[in-house]
Order: C-alpha cells, then structure tokens, then sequence
C-alpha cells in the first residue's frame, strides 16, 4: 500500500475502509476500496474512513499530529479532497518530527477533513513497519529534574572554575577561544581548582595568548602550569599546539571537532567541549570522569560501558540533542559535590530509589544497621 514518493513533497493517502470499521456507523459503508455493487442507497452525509500518513523514507519524516488529527489534513494548503483520492500537501505545510508514525480512523467529511474526534489506532500494518522503539533509561526525566534540584544549592568546582570561567573579561573572542582551548588541555587528570589557577597564572604572566606562549621558554611555561598532571608533556603539547594555530588557523582555535582533534594532546571529549564554550556550537556530550562514572551507576547507558567516548556515545543514541551541553556540567558537577566517586553521598541523593548504585548502597545500609 505503500508508495514511493519525492522526497520534496509528502503525501497523505486517503483510503477508504468502510468494512473495516467496528462502529455502528459501518452500516453505511459500501465496501472495500468505496466501490458500490449494491443498489444505490442514499450516500450517508458523513462517511467513516482511514487515513493513512505517508512519507519517503529518506526524509527523517514525519507528520506533527494534534489532537488526533494530523495537522497537514485540515489545513486549507492540502489539495485533493474527495474520497479515495491521494491528498497532496505542500512541504511545509506541516510540522516535520520524527518517530510519529500513526494512522487515524475517525471521521472524514465530505471535504476529506478529518474530524476532531478522529482517534489515533496502530494498526498491524504500521506495528510491523515501525522500527523498535529506542531504548532510553527508566525515569531518567525525574532522575535529571532531581539532579537540576540537587545542584541548585550545591557548590561544586566547574561552577565558577570551568573551562570558560577565566578571568578574561577584557580578551578578544580568539584569545578567550583559545584559553577554552588552554584551559581543556590542563584539564586531563587535574582537578579544577589547580587548571583554573594555572590559568590565571598564564594569563597574568603574559596574556596567555598564541604568540605569548610561543615566545616563552619550556622552563617558564612548566614552571607556571606546574602542578596540573602531566605537566611535561602538556608543555610540549601547548607549543606544539601554539604553533599549528598560528600557521594554520590565525592564531585561532578550529572549529570543528576533526581538527581540534588532529591537535596534539585534544581527545574528543576537549574537542567538543572546545566547540561548544568556544564556539557556542553542540557537537556531542563532553564526557569527563564524572559524566562516565555517573552514567555507568546510574545507569544512563544500555550496557556498561568502559570508556568515556562509549559512554559519550551511549548517551547521545538517546539523550536529547537540547540537552547535550546541560549534562556536562550538571553530572560533573553533581560529580564533583554529591555522587563522588568514592564515598558518593547516596543517603542523601534524591535518586537513591531510582538508581541502581543506590538503590544497592541503601540495601547494604539497612543490612548493616540490623546486623549492629
Ligand atoms: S544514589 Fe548515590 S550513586 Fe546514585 S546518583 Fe545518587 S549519589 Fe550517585
């Protein structure tokens, strides 16, 4: 029943399903397809159909619906009214969103409008075509909104010293791009208060900017990022790094996750992080020890995972786009205050019924406190 359409135009399939229909109302239905072998009897002023939504599949369909009804239907763009006939809608002439695949039986009138009382059904049909739902953590709504909760009165770190939080009031968009950036590479294996302070450190020595450090010597740049971990090698990565901006990129960071991560010492988790306080644009979750762990004890991923770029991508298969750049720095944060990795806080956790480390941790709470 399905046809092959443009992808530039969908198209509503109006059909007719009068046997079909379990309703007193099917009395006055002539048969399948709307063709009358039968002697003619007075057309009934309000016929029962099925409306069926159509779409290429290519186009990452489908039809907003409202009420019941499909928005394409009633409104004055679609042509092709009578019954049996293949409704044509201009694109855009409707909402598209995807993984809204519904058929409608309900009330047609005479000008092939739906009616508001049309009840939305599955059908089998549909039920074979639709893809398996995707899979998505129970709760994880109450679980995040508890979270948000838990965090409003928390002090963590990243809340005044995250990567975007240099005192660089007075710098170009460039520069503070590229203590974004600067900032993100001290990070690895360091606690936020030490990268923040290294920093600032740079930044008071001599602006922190591309010809600034290229300028400095190895020992004055160990000296000013010391204590952050793996201070060495970090050094070598910001000169190395320093110089491929300044030939490649004016002195400016890359703005796309490929080329933030052909610099040396930038992972995808800094790469998305960098495009999104750097550049204001969402690419993916940054996922940092915190987000990981969480994640995984939560759990917020199908399987446990092992790696952080698993779990950044175990999350984006079902975490809504808008709240991609949110999650960072409410689980690092939630992290860094409440769910610490060791000795996390769970008694007095708003999730401790919904998770499944709580949930365990409250178990052997109980066990403990009968056995004393
Ligand atoms: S219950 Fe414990 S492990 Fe679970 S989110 Fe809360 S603090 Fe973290």
């Amino acid at each position: 029943m399905l046809s092959v359409f443009s992808s530039s135009a969908v198209r509503y399939l109006v059909t007719q399903q009068f046997c079909k229909m379990p309703t007193t109302r099917s009395s006055a239905s002539a048969g399948a397809s709307g063709e009358s072998h039968e002697a003619p009897v007075a057309p009934p002023k309000r016929r029962r159909k099925q409306i069926k939504i159509e779409y290429p599949s290519d186009d990452k369909p489908v039809v907003k619906v409202e009420n019941g009804v499909p928005s394409g239907i009633k409104g004055s763009k679609a042509k092709g009214k009578q019954v049996g006939a293949t409704v044509k809608a201009e694109p855009g002439t409707f909402e598209i969103k995807q993984e809204i695949k519904e058929e409608y039986e309900g009330e047609i009138d005479s000008k092939g409008d739906a009616s508001k009382s049309a009840d939305p059904v599955k059908s089998e049909y549909w039920q074979e075509e639709e893809k398996p739902s995707k899979w998505e953590p129970p709760h994880w709504r109450e679980v995040l909104a508890n979270i948000r909760e838990m965090r409003k009165n928390t002090y963590a770190p990243v809340d005044d010293m995250g990567c975007d939080k240099n005192s660089n009031d007075d710098a170009t968009p460039e520069v503070r791009r590229f203590h974004v950036l600067i900032s993100l590479m001290l990070s690895s294996q360091t606690k936020d208060q030490v990268t923040h302070a290294a920093v600032e450190r740079l930044i008071e020595h001599s602006g922190c900017t591309v010809d600034s450090l290229l300028l400095m010597d190895n020992d004055t740049l160990g000296k000013l990022i010391y204590p952050v971990g793996f201070w060495r090698r970090k050094v070598q990565y910001i000169k190395q790094t320093c110089e491929i901006l300044k030939k490649d990129y004016n002195g400016d960071i890359p703005n796309t996750i490929k080329d933030l991560c052909k610099l040396p010492g930038v992972g995808p988790k800094m790469a998305h992080l960098a495009m999104n306080c750097g550049w204001g644009i969402v690419t993916g979750i940054g996922v940092d020890t915190h987000v990981h762990r969480i994640s995984n004890w939560l759990p917020w991923v199908q399987k446990p995972t092992k790696e952080p770029e698993q779990t950044r991508l175990a999350l984006e298969a079902w975490l809504p786009r808008e709240l991609w750049s949110e999650v960072n720095h409410l689980l690092v944060g939630f992290g860094q205050s409440i769910c610490r990795p060791v000795g996390p806080h769970c008694s007095e956790c708003l999730n401790k019924e919904l998770c499944k480390v709580g949930r365990a941790t409250m178990r052997g709470e109980k066990k403990k406190k009968k056995s004393d």
